[in-house]
Parts: C-alpha cells; sequence; structure tokens
C-alpha cells in the first residue's frame, strides 16, 4: 500500500457548501465512508486535489418519511440503514442487500451514498501501482489499454455494488444535488456502461439522497455470490421484485451486479401474465444471458458467474412466487 497522497481537506456541515466547493474545485473527491475511496487511494488509483468529508453533514445522515415514500439520505450508514424499523418492515429486502455488503465494520462506516457511488473494479486495476506499472497500466487509469478486451476503446471494468439492483426493482429513485438545482433520476439512470465513466453525475454534483416508492404489494429479496461469504464483493449479485396475481405474474423486475460496468435491469415483460414454471424460467434465463456481458475481470472464470447468476435469479423468482 502506498502512502496516501497530499490533498486539501474539506469538512463543510451543509449539502449547499459541498457542492460548492466540488463545483469549484473540479479535480475534488467526495468521501464518506472511506471504505472504498481510500483503499483506491493507497493503492495509487487516483491523487485528487480535495477531499470533502461528507459526514459532517447532518441532512445526509436522515432517514425520513416523505408522504407515503421513504427519504434514505446518502450519508445514512449501511448498518443503519439495515436496523432502521421502517426499512425492515417496508422494505426488508434493502435491508438484506445493505448486510450483504462486506463485513460488520465496514458497514458500521460505509454509507449508502458511497455504495451506489463505488468505483467499477477490475483484476487489472485493484492492484497496487507496481503491479500496474509493470503491465503497461490500463484503460481505466493512466493506460492506453483495455487487458480485458485488448481491441475495444472503452473500460470494461465491473460495478460491484450490492445495493443499487435492489433499489432498482423497487422503482427507487436518486436526489441528485448541484451547485444550481436539485433533481431526481431512477437509480438505473444514475449509471452508464463505462468502466471509467460509470456515473452520470455531472462535474459538480453529488447524491443527496434516495427515495423509495411505497412497496405496493411487490415481494422483493437479493442474493450474491462471493469467495468469502464474511467479506466479499458480489462475483454476481441479482435483485427480484415480484407480484403475483393468482397464477400469474403481475409484476416482475430483476437487476443484476457484478457483470457489467453498470447495474442493470433485466427486460422481463415476455414473464408478465405468465406462469411462473421451467418454460418461463428458461425464457428468463435467456433474457438473462442477452443483457450479462460477464468478462475476465475477477479471479472468479466469467462462466461460472454467468451460470451462478441465473442460477440465483431461478431461485429468487421461485422463492418469491411461493410465497405469493
Ligand atoms: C474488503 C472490502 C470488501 C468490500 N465488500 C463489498 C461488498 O461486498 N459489496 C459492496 O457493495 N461493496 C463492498 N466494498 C466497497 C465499499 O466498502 C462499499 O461499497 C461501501 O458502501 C462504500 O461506501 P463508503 O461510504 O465507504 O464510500 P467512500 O469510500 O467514502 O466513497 C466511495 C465513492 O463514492 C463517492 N461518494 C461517496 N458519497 C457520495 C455522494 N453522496 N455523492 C457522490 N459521490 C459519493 C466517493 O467520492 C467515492 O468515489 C468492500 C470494500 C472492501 C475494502
Amino acid at each position: 500500500m502506498n502512502l496516501l497522497p497530499d490533498f486539501r481537506f474539506h469538512r463543510p456541515e451543509t449539502l449547499e457548501a459541498a457542492v460548492q466547493i466540488k463545483a469549484a474545485t473540479p479535480d475534488a473527491r467526495f468521501v464518506a465512508g472511506g471504505t472504498d475511496l481510500l483503499v483506491n487511494l493507497r493503492r495509487g488509483l487516483g491523487e485528487p486535489s480535495d477531499l470533502i468529508d461528507l459526514t459532517a453533514v447532518a441532512d445526509l445522515a436522515a432517514i425520513r418519511r416523505d408522504g407515503d415514500a421513504l427519504w434514505l439520505g446518502a450519508g445514512v450508514t449501511l448498518a443503519d440503514l439495515a436496523r432502521h424499523p421502517d426499512v425492515v418492515a417496508g422494505y426488508p429486502a434493502v435491508a438484506e442487500a445493505a448486510l450483504a455488503v462486506a463485513g460488520p465494520t465496514h458497514r458500521a462506516a460505509a454509507t449508502l451514498g458511497g455504495n451506489l457511488c463505488q468505483d467499477t473494479r477490475c483484476v487489472f486495476y485493484n492492484q497496487s501501482d507496481w503491479w500496474r506499472d509493470g503491465n503497461g497500466w490500463c484503460l481505466k487509469y493512466k493506460g492506453d489499454k483495455c487487458h480485458v478486451v485488448v481491441k475495444s476503446d472503452r473500460c470494461y471494468a465491473t460495478y460491484h455494488g450490492d445495493v443499487a439492483p435492489t433499489l432498482m426493482v423497487l422503482d427507487a429513485e436518486a436526489v441528485v444535488a448541484g451547485p444550481d438545482r436539485v433533481r431526481r433520476v431512477k437509480i438505473a439512470d444514475l449509471y452508464r456502461e463505462s468502466g471509467a465513466e460509470h456515473l452520470t453525475l455531472a462535474a459538480g454534483e453529488m447524491l443527496a439522497a434516495v427515495v423509495l416508492p411505497p412497496p405496493g404489494g411487490r415481494r422483493a429479496a437479493y442474493a450474491k455470490a462471493r469467495v468469502r461469504d464474511s467479506v466479499d464483493f458480489p462475483l454476481a449479485g441479482v435483485a427480484v421484485s415480484l407480484k403475483r396475481d393468482g397464477d400469474v405474474i403481475a409484476d416482475l423486475r430483476i437487476a443484476i451486479t457484478g457483470t457489467n460496468s453498470a447495474p442493470l435491469l433485466i427486460d422481463t415483460a415476455d414473464l408478465i401474465g405468465r406462469s411462473w414454471d421451467d418454460s418461463a424460467a428458461g425464457d428468463l434465463a435467456l433474457a438473462l444471458r442477452r443483457k450479462a456481458n460477464v468478462l475476465r475481470t475477477t479471479i472468479t472464470g466469467a462462466k461460472y458467474r454467468r451460470r451462478v447468476m441465473q442460477a440465483m435469479a431461478r431461485q429468487l423468482v421461485g422463492t418469491l412466487w411461493d410465497k405469493g
């Protein structure tokens, strides 16, 4: 590990001040729990001129009712998110996804905003400086070649966040604050399929909150495959929300993580109005295969990750279907 690079440190107490500093200092980075950013900086992945610590912004740490929706501040820790009574009672899949992140000591510091905005990962990127130097760097940082897809002009580093897919299948929105306005976007629209620039936040913008609409009779669940159950990123993760109407699927949403440069929603339109049976499960497997682009970005093989993702999706839909 390297020493941290020199930087100026800011600790604003309001959202407005945080955004103003960011807008005036394009090279600055936000830091919340630091469990993703600081590890990367110690590996030489970035040399920001300024760090803007968000932990003193009280507004960011609130979970509160917002009409019939639930407002989750971006600075809420994953530990607090997972044990909040309104989350546990109304959105247990969100608590489940938060509890699937890393280990307990990470979750005590790690925030919802940091989880959603965490960097993409790749076996050619999350390495020490000397390792990457010896391998000619890579397209994501300092280099001009993607080692995963060699002839590509874009980076294929993968998004491995656990919480985004569950928020996506629950139709949550992100509240994005910029120097001039606050806007709302679907969680899926926070991302683009580019390993080096996977967030759609503009230069001066930050994530202020996530708003969960009422569950509306949907049941949801999240599952992930990982090397070490105690603390590890998803090799593949799947979130499902299902609404069953008698013998047919009234609504089905599926989102995946750990496979592409962004968490992605799967097209399930063909499954609506059908019963959950082997034929539907086969069509779901096809839809997943069409969307997931699992590549050699982790030390675990792509074929295994693709197949485990399909198996988890099938199992989750089956479990939610059986619950009625
Ligand atoms: C050993 C280990 C295991 C891990 N396992 C997992 C895992 O299983 N699943 C998983 O999802 N993650 C995992 N992580 C990554 C990380 O711990 C989590 O994603 C965590 O939730 C990040 O939150 P944070 O507050 O610490 O983010 P930080 O490190 O503070 O920030 C992460 C990024 O988000 C940006 N950011 C933070 N807050 C905001 C905001 N409000 N608006 C805009 N940008 C913002 C920062 O600038 C930075 O680029 C792991 C990390 C380690 C070291």
